[in-house]
């Protein structure tokens, strides 16, 4: 089974945890992968394991990169800051490039999260 990915920035990942805790039943089913502060934020407030990659800005965006290349993602679950800058954003350019060539589904905020966690539903 392909791999649910979840990504927050610092600011959404109160959001991110609010809406984990409402799909936890549907993100149960998956294996889930995060990079590292979203992985562990959401296990502490959590029933969910997840596979923690490295903090974003220290690689673990081109970690679930990887993931996409050899085919072993379902969807990214991306809760993107559109408010502040990163210092790691060609390494998001280049997650949402991959995801994008090899038609993974990704969300960048929360609205599509909810259209796509709903067809995830199964
Ligand atoms: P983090 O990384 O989950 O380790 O905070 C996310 C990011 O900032 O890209």
């Amino acid at each position: 089974m392909k791999k649910i990915a979840l990504i927050a920035h610092d600011d959404m990942k109160p959001e991110m945890i609010a809406f984990v805790k409402r799909n936890e039943h549907i993100l149960a089913k998956y294996p889930l992968v995060s990079t590292g502060t979203t992985g562990l934020r959401i296990m502490e407030n959590t029933n969910l394991t997840i596979q923690r990659y490295k903090s974003g800005p220290l690689g673990g965006d081109q970690q679930i990169g990887a993931d996409v290349a050899t085919n072993n993602i379902e969807a990214i679950l991306f809760f993107r800051d559109p408010l502040s800058s990163q210092p790691h954003e060609p390494d998001i350019s280049a997650l949402i490039r991959l995801a994008d060539v090899h038609r993974v589904p990704i969300a960048t905020n929360p609205a599509t999260s909810d259209l796509i966690i709903l067809s995830l539903d199964k």
